[in-house]
C-alpha cells in the first residue's frame, strides 16, 4: 500500500504532435489509478524511432505539449527528457524521479502497442523495480498480454483510434485536425509552421 508518497503517473512519448488518445488516456488513468500527477515527459531522442522518420524538434514537441495541458488539473508536460539530453531512456527517467523525492510511489502508463515491447526496453528490470506498469488498450493494435516475467495493471478507458502519423499527414493534406487535437495545439502548429503548416502570425 501506499505510504502516503506521491503517486506519479509517467506517459512517455513523442507527442509528435500530442492528440486526444494521449490526452484522454492521461486523465482517466489519472483518475482510475488515482494518481496525483500525471507527467507527459517529452522524449529528446526516441531510440525506437530514430532512423525510421524525422521526428520534430523537440522544442517544438515540448511546446505542443506544454500547450494541450495547460490549465488541466493533474496533467504537466515535462522536460526531464530534453533537459538530460541524448538518447531517452525511461530507465534514466525513473531514477531521476525517485532521487528527487524516494517516497514517491512511480506508474508507468503505455499504450498496449509500447507495452510489448517493454522487455527490449534499456535497462529493462530497473523500470520494472522502480515502478508499476499501466497499460490500456490501444484500438487498431493487436491485444496485448504482458510478456514472460511481466505483469500490468490494464486500464480501461474511451478507446480512440488517433495517431500522431496520421495527423502528421492530415496537416500534409490539409484535412480537419478539429476535435482530433486541442485548439491550442492547433495554434501551436501554425505558428511553428510544424509538419509544413501554413504559418499565421
Ligand atoms: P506515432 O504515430 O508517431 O508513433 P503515436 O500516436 O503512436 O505516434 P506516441 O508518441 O508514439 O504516439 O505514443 C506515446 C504513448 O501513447 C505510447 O505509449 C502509445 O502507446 C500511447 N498512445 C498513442 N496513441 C494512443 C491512443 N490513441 N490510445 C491509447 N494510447 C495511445
Ligand atoms: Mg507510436
Amino acid at each position: 500500500m501506499s505510504d502516503g508518497g506521491e503517486r506519479l503517473g509517467i506517459f512517455g512519448g513523442t507527442f509528435d504532435p500530442p492528440h486526444v488518445g494521449h490526452l484522454v488516456t492521461a486523465v482517466n488513468v489519472r483518475h482510475e489509478m488515482r494518481l496525483d500527477r500525471v507527467l507527459l515527459v517529452v522524449n529528446h531522442q526516441p531510440w525506437q524511432k530514430l532512423g525510421t522518420r524525422e521526428i520534430s524538434d523537440a522544442e517544438d514537441r515540448y511546446a505542443m505539449v506544454a500547450a494541450a495541458v495547460e490549465g488541466v488539473e493533474g496533467l504537466e508536460a515535462s522536460r526531464i527528457e530534453i533537459d538530460r539530453g541524448g538518447l531517452s531512456y525511461t530507465a534514466d527517467t525513473l531514477r531521476t524521479l525517485l532521487d528527487e523525492d524516494p517516497t514517491r510511489e512511480l506508474f508507468v502508463i503505455l499504450g498496449s502497442d509500447a507495452a510489448v515491447g517493454l522487455p527490449t526496453w534499456e535497462r529493462a528490470d530497473e523500470v520494472r523495480e522502480m515502478a508499476t506498469i499501466v497499460v490500456v488498450e490501444r484500438p487498431g493494435t493487436r491485444e496485448a498480454t504482458p510478456p514472460p516475467g511481466w505483469s500490468w495493471i490494464q486500464v480501461e478507458v474511451p478507446r480512440l483510434e488517433v495517431s500522431s502519423t496520421d495527423l502528421r499527414a492530415r496537416v500534409v493534406d490539409g484535412r480537419p485536425l478539429d476535435y482530433l487535437l486541442t485548439p491550442e495545439v492547433i495554434e501551436t502548429i501554425r505558428q511553428r509552421g510544424l509538419y509544413g503548416a501554413q504559418v499565421t502570425a
